[in-house]
């Protein structure tokens, strides 16, 4: 399906982001997936590797993915702009207008349960609020995307915590919520090494053994 799409839109000239780009960034994952994730739009190495969410930010996405045991290809990666604005200017509101359709037809194949909306514009688009990602993360509310209703969890975007280390421990608790929702086990991210045990005293091994 990425493929096909990718190759699809690969001439879209619906708005003025066409400029601006080197590729367009269709997204990437099976269909159906339980869970899309949905950024803002491509960063700068997305554009060039024609990949959502890769460098640091994708590492990142790849380790708090693992803390609720998911790989990334388990998931299904996109953004609400498949192309990426100017220097680092945000998308308007009429260009992800434009792109919507495509986002529906996205979420239309790949029918997920839940939805994570990654950074300020996801979140105001999908949530249709107002309020951005610094009010509505770790907030799960009902949307519909694609002609159906899903569980929206809006997060912190992997990039956003990686320029800001403050919101990392926020970006991870919403990341365990999401695997609350999606009914899986959460791991330890970064586990830290067990300190090695004192020494026992050896008059107290006999006693020791006793206890089990
Ligand atoms: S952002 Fe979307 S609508 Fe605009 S040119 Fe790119 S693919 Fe087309």
């Amino acid at each position: 399906m990425t493929a096909d799409l990718a190759a699809e839109w690969a001439g879209c000239t619906n708005c003025a982001l066409a400029a601006s780009r080197t590729h367009v960034v269709a997204g990437e994952g099976p269909a159906p997936a339980e869970l899309m994730l949905v950024a803002d739009a491509p960063g700068f190495h997305d554009d060039r590797q024609a990949r959502p969410l890769v460098g640091a930010p994708g590492d990142l996405l790849a380790d708090l993915l693992a803390s609720i045991g998911l790989e990334r290809r388990d998931v299904y990666v996109t953004t609400l702009v498949k192309c990426r604005p100017p220097g680092t200017l945000s998308p308007g509101e009429d260009e992800i207008a434009a792109c919507r359709d495509k986002l529906e037809r996205q979420a239309g194949l790949v029918r997920p349960r839940v939805v994570a909306a990654l950074g300020d514009l996801a979140t105001r688009s999908l949530a249709r609020s107002p309020h951005g990602v610094a009010q509505l993360h770790g907030q799960v509310r009902r949307a519909e995307i694609g002609g159906r209703e899903v569980a929206l969890l809006p997060l912190y975007h992997p990039a956003a915590a990686l320029h800001n280390a403050r919101l990392l421990p926020a970006l991870e608790a919403d990341v365990r919520q999401l695997g609350e929702l999606l009914g899986r086990a959460v791991v330890a991210r970064r586990p830290a090494p067990a300190p090695p045990p004192p020494p026992a005293p050896a008059a107290a091994d006999d006693e020791q053994l006793g206890l089990f």
